[in-house]
């Protein structure tokens, strides 16, 4: 959504002629901090450059390897490979579809550097056991919330567990800033090896201490954003009572779990649909003019780019894949919509 205080903020920002990397940077960077207990939070101009970037900061690269779920975007891999370092996929819990701790912990072996948990569909990982699985073997935990701005394990935020949290602000995320990401961390020295990567190495102008890159986020990214943040509260609140809505009128079919002490931020409502009739319901619905969308149809491993990793045995990975369905859940619907969905959902796949 692009509402009239965007488009105000931007015009500002664009009046301004401070347009990359300024005070709107720095002022989102400290707001969005709030929202990660605290922790010091770098800006870039998208989620993929914060995966990256991250993977960068800690000095992973050629000859590493990195522990992901296979059930994802692709770009959680993606950014393993941009570094030079090789995802190795782990498979998820069918619940949450967020890493299995068992299964990650059965890919770590002696290249392995990090583990990079995904909160899936807005629901946070398992960090208490992914925490303590990488503790035990002396690796770095990345997690990739870019579709989780908000969700709380515990009573504590995503993105403040690991060494670096990366949220993207892409258009269909729970909030956006046009294009562009952000990386949490509670540790100083990567938060400032971030900024100088981000930015050509340099800190002050000219003075390049390292090779790094352009990843900057723009000054009129930020204002949007920053005008997003303020209503993230608020839509975070409607996601989770359209989800309730939602929960109490699908029958027949499984809806998604919210594991204990989780807070889940309903970035996609997911349901399951099995008997390989996933597809001819998806259609139904759309006869019916409801927009559903397979949130992944195929995981990650499958992809041409990894398909030459071996062949890994991930069957909750593929079940999932044949048997996801997400259906509207943002939080403009008023409650007739979400009964008329969950109505037509349940009528065309719902086990009766
Ligand atoms: C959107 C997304 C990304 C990438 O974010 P971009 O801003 O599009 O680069 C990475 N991981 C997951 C799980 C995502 O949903």
């Amino acid at each position: 959504m692009i509402g009239e205080a965007e488009i105000a903020a931007a015009v500002r920002v664009l009046r301004s002629g401070r347009v990359v990397q300024g005070p709107e940077v720095a002022a989102f960077e400290e707001e969005f901090s709030e929202l990660v207990a605290g922790r010091a939070c770098v800006a870039v101009n998208s989620g993929t450059s914060a995966l990256q970037l991250s993977l960068m900061a800690l000095g992973i690269g050629p000859g590493d390897e990195v522990v992901v779920p296979s059930f994802s975007f692709a770009a959680s891999a993606n950014a393993v490979r941009l570094v030079g370092a090789d995802p190795v996929f782990a498979d998820i819990t069918p619940g949450t579809y967020c890493l299995d701790p068992l299964a990650a912990s059965a890919m770590i072996g002696p290249r392995t550097a990090a583990i990079m948990p995904v909160h899936l569909y807005g629901h946070p990982a398992p960090m208490d056991q992914l925490m303590e699985l990488a503790a035990r073997h002396g690796l770095a935990v990345l997690e990739d919330a870019c579709q989780a701005h908000g969700a709380t394990l515990h009573g504590r935020p995503v993105g403040s567990f690991g060494e670096a949290g990366c949220f993207s602000f892409y258009p269909t995320k729970n909030m956006h800033a046009l294009e562009g990401g952000i990386i949490s961390t509670g540790d100083p020295h990567l938060a400032r090896t971030l900024r100088l990567l981000r930015n050509q190495g340099m800190e002050q102008r000219y003075e390049n201490e390292i090779v790094g890159a352009n990843m900057r986020m723009t000054d009129v990214a930020a204002a949007v954003g920053r005008e997003q943040l303020k209503q993230l509260p608020a839509w975070t609140e409607q996601r989770r009572a359209n989800a309730k809505v939602l929960d109490s009128h699908i029958e027949g079919l499984s809806v998604p779990h919210e594991a204990d002490g989780a807070r889940h931020v309903y970035h996609q409502y997911t349901v399951r649909i099995p008997g390989g009739l996933r597809d001819s319901v998806q259609q139904d619905l759309a006869r019916q003019g409801i927009g559903s969308t397979v949130y992944y149809p195929t995981p990650i491993h499958r992809l041409r780019p990894y398909q030459g990793q071996g062949r890994p045995s991930l069957p909750e990975t593929d079940r999932a894949a044949a048997e996801v369905l997400s259906l509207p859940v943002h939080p403009t619907l008023a409650q007739a919509e979400l009964e008329r969905i969950a109505q037509a959902v349940s009528d065309a796949g719902g086990v009766r």
